[in-house]
């Protein structure tokens, strides 16, 4: 369907609905149903929606989305364009940030997106390159051997394949304090291959307000990679997993479980909409999810009276679309590390992604590529000593720049707590 077509056909745009198909009477359809009824179509979304403001296109932001998924649910045979028009969002929720009628967009993208891809098969190359990325992803071991090899041979590949491999950077002693307060820590799948310092500066941050961090061994990727990679039931195993990982824990007295990893714990806190179909699991997902807490949330309620670091820099602070429309932590780190003594810098549309987005900067290279050169600018325009961000894919995304170096924002901490004046 041409642009200019639906921008004419959703100016009638019916809130009533009646999901079709396979969805019709089930949970997930009832979701998607909400969401529907729900959007006014108002149109605001648009005007925060990376992808329709590269584009100009209707079918590129949410509201066209909304539209081609309504469509589909209703019993509408989607096409390929279709499942394009999915496939390029960014699953960022900026569009729900900005709705004023409380729309939630990623429920009914997961629903939509889940039943567009069931009826417009993709061809077996795409299948094998998705289901192998998502392999590569979720697996510590295979990414790491891989990870070395790329650095091996870092010097001789070309710039962009060189930006695709993320420095290695000492993660430094693990904290040996013993502390009655305990929370859990979840090290993850990329991050605990790429960027083990993010984990380590956390648990040491953790030790210093007197906070031991546990692991949980048998915890592992959160799902999210598979997931948006359609696979669900691989998400949904890779969950129960982490569940049963961390429930003797928490009933030992871990107090949370500590992501620091943005897009995780947005994922983590989705858990009960994953199990929304299975009664054993979905209580074990409400509880975990009720528990997940980025750092911020706890570091921000700690003594940190001492700490202060009297260089006062000016710094950046990459908020990652995962934190801002997905936890709604927005200011929070700012705010804190103002509180330490750093001067964070204003910076220009902080709702826009950067492209990271799982595995978006791969599968779609050029917008991906568009928005972090925008992104960088934005973080870079005040001439920052160093960029903090919140999440690893948004990290490995953006690590390359060639300005200020790009950090986990517990490292900006650490400094101070290991170091007071
Ligand atoms: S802003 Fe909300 S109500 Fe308006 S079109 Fe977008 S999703 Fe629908
Ligand atoms: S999630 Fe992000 S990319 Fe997708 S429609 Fe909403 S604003 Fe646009």
């Amino acid at each position: 369907m041409a642009s200019s077509t639906l921008a004419d056909s959703t100016k009638g745009f019916d809130m009533r609905t009646s999901i079709a198909g396979p969805l019709a009477g089930t949970e997930a359809g009832a979701v998607a149903a909400k969401a529907l009824r729900a959007c006014v179509h108002c149109g605001m979304c648009n005007a925060t929606c990376p992808t329709y403001q590269l584009t100009g296109d209707e079918l590129e932001g949410p509201r066209g989305r909304i539209y081609l998924m309504k469509q589909a649910l209703e019993g509408v045979r989607p096409t390929r364009l279709t499942l394009d028009h999915l496939d390029s969002c960014l699953s960022c929720r900026a569009c729900e940030t900005t709705c004023p009628s409380g729309v939630e967009y990623h429920r009914l993208l997961d629903v939509g997106r889940a039943a567009v891809a069931e009826a417009v098969p993709r061809p077996w190359t795409e299948r094998l390159f998705r289901e192998g990325l998502r392999r590569l992803t979720i697996s510590p071991r295979l990414f790491s051997v891989l990870l070395a090899l790329g650095r091996t041979v870092r010097p001789i590949l070309p710039r962009t394949l060189q930006s695709r491999i993320p420095p290695r950077i000492e993660a430094g002693p693990k904290p040996t304090g013993r502390h009655s307060r305990t929370m859990l820590m979840l090290e993850g799948c990329v991050q605990s291959a790429a960027a083990a310092h993010f984990n380590r500066s956390t648990a040491r941050v953790f030790d210093r307000i007197g906070i031991r961090l546990l692991e949980a061994p048998k915890a592992a990727c959160c799902g999210a990679v598979s997931f948006h990679l359609d696979a669900a039931a691989a998400a949904r195993a890779q969950a129960r997993a982490n569940l049963d990982a961390w429930m003797p824990l928490i009933d030992q007295g871990a107090e949370a479980l500590i992501v620091n990893s943005s897009g995780c714990a947005a994922f983590i806190k989705d858990y009960p909409d994953l199990f929304r179909d299975d009664p054993d699991y979905l209580p074990l997902a409400r509880r975990v999810a009720a528990l997940t807490r980025d750092p911020v949330e706890v570091v921000e309620t700690a003594d940190l009276s001492l700490a202060r670091n009297p260089a006062a820099p000016r710094i950046a602070v990459h908020e990652p679309c995962t934190l801002q429309h997905g936890l709604k932590l927005s200011g929070r780190i700012a705010s804190l590390l103002s509180r330490l003594g750093y001067e964070p810098q204003p910076v220009a549309d902080n709702h826009l992604c950067c492209g990271s987005a799982g595995a978006y900067a791969i599968l779609h290279t050029e917008t991906a590529n568009t928005l972090k050169a925008n992104k960088l600018a934005a973080l870079n325009a005040s001439g920052p000593a160093a960029i903090y961000t919140a999440n690893i894919g948004c990290w490995m995304h953006m690590v390359d720049s060639d300005a200020a170096p790009v950090r986990h924002w517990m490292e900006a901490v650490e400094a101070v707590l290991s170091d007071p004046p």
